[in-house]
């Protein structure tokens, strides 16, 4: 039993757990093979709000708090790694930014059928060709008034979900060394939402490009206030780095799970390797710091819940986990040897799932500046 969460949090995991148990780990070998995001899980996923985790109980979330958020990630990313990807960056990234500064008509337009489970999911649209971990620096997508409507136009990279998506919420200038967050509605003509691109891991998350010409959306469709779009956004990505940190927990404890399993029934030397002191060392680290990234990720969510500082707490956890994880599934391939190179057991799958953890929300370099930054400050 885990003393660091109470009675509600406890029946929560168990909730999940089981939910990812059943629809969603059996079909993570499918998903990676075929590339298909897991639809149909996605669908019975509502029932429980795991599509609404960071949606007011208001407009039909579930009410949960930041730590048992973080929990669904982690049972998530236990189950399927391209699965838990693109319900946290729906969750994390996609809702986020509408449930915290979008206008009461946008919640009540796109958050209601969301949760309600009669629309898709959401995407956040911000790296570019050009513009990646500096933002600030590199966005080129423009947002210009006219009349009652915005006309945006620009390139954007990497995004999550834009395939599966109802709206998209796009960060561009708007004004002179200013940027905002626009809602996008993915049928709005000028929008162009290129094939998955292909990936070595997350195979069934879709990532696209989306190309952006004289896209116009009313002016209604700005989210908060005009220039604080770049606020807005790194507020979500804090967010947004828990839930990585998270389903990095969630990858290294399958991956664990799978090398003992495979330890203690397959032999060498005429007896389990299990006996054997050096896999015993690798499982050993991983159990601990699997154990040590979930506090960092309990940590942060904790003060995010308390609506503390959580910016500092949130990048340790991402660093940590995600390279934790790394750590942990490169292991998992060494404990099962040859076999562990092999599509036939999952650890490969998992190493694979787990890379882009260090990268995406911010690469580990990004997670130590912001870490840094608040050392020195
Ligand atoms: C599968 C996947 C899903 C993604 N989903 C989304 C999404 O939904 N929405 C979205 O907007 N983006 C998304 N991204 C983009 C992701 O957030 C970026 O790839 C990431 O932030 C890094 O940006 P970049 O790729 O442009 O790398 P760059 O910024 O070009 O960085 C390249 C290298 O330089 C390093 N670097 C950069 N600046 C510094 C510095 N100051 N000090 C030290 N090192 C530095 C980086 O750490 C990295 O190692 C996704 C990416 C992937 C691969």
């Amino acid at each position: 039993m885990d003393f660091t969460l109470n009675e509600e949090q406890r029946m929560w995991q168990s909730a999940v757990h089981d939910f990812v148990s059943r629809e969603v780990k059996p079909k993570a070998k499918e998903v990676d093979e075929t590339g298909e995001f897991n639809w149909a899980a996605a669908k019975k996923m509502v029932q429980l709000g795991l599509l609404a985790l960071n949606i007011p109980e208001a407009y039909g979330g579930p009410g949960v708090d930041a730590v048992s958020a973080a929990i669904a990630i982690e049972e998530l990313g236990w189950g399927c790694g391209s699965t838990a990807l693109a319900v946290a960056a729906h969750n994390g990234l996609g809702t986020t930014p509408l449930a915290q500064w979008g206008s009461e008509e946008l919640k009540q337009r796109y958050l209601v059928p969301i949760a309600s489970g009669s629309a898709k999911l959401a995407a956040l649209a911000l790296t570019e060709p050009g513009a990646g971990s500096d933002l600030k620096g590199g966005v080129l997508t423009k947002a210009e008034k006219q009349g009652d409507e915005w006309v945006i136009n620009g390139n954007k990279m990497w995004c999550t979900n834009a395939g599966i998506a109802d709206y998209i919420v796009t960060l561009a200038r708007t004004i002179e060394l200013g940027f905002s967050l626009i809602l996008v509605p993915v049928d709005t003509p000028g929008l162009y939402i290129a094939p998955p691109e292909k990936k070595m891991g997350l195979k069934g998350s879709p990532t696209h490009a989306v190309t952006y010409e004289d896209v116009r959306v009313p002016r209604a469709n700005l989210i908060g206030e005009e220039g604080q779009g770049l606020h807005y956004t790194f507020t979500t990505l804090d967010g947004g780095r828990i839930s990585i940190g998270a389903l990095s927990v969630g990858l290294a404890r399958a991956a664990l799970e799978e090398a003992l399993a495979y330890a203690k029934q397959r032999e060498a030397f005429g007896k389990p390797i299990a006996n054997f002191q050096a896999i015993q060392w690798m499982l050993a680290d991983a159990a601990t710091e699997i154990e040590a990234a979930r506090l960092l990720v309990y940590r942060a969510a904790y003060l995010k819940e308390q609506e503390k500082d959580f910016s500092q707490a949130a990048a340790m956890a991402k660093l940590f986990a995600s390279e934790m994880a790394e750590r942990v599934c490169r292991n998992a391939i060494q404990v099962h040897g040859g076999y562990g190179y092999s599509q036939e057991y999952p650890v490969e799958r998992m190493y694979r799932d787990a890379r882009l953890m260090t990268i995406g929300e911010g690469t580990s370099e990004i997670q130590r500046m912001v870490i840094a930054r608040k050392l020195v400050e």
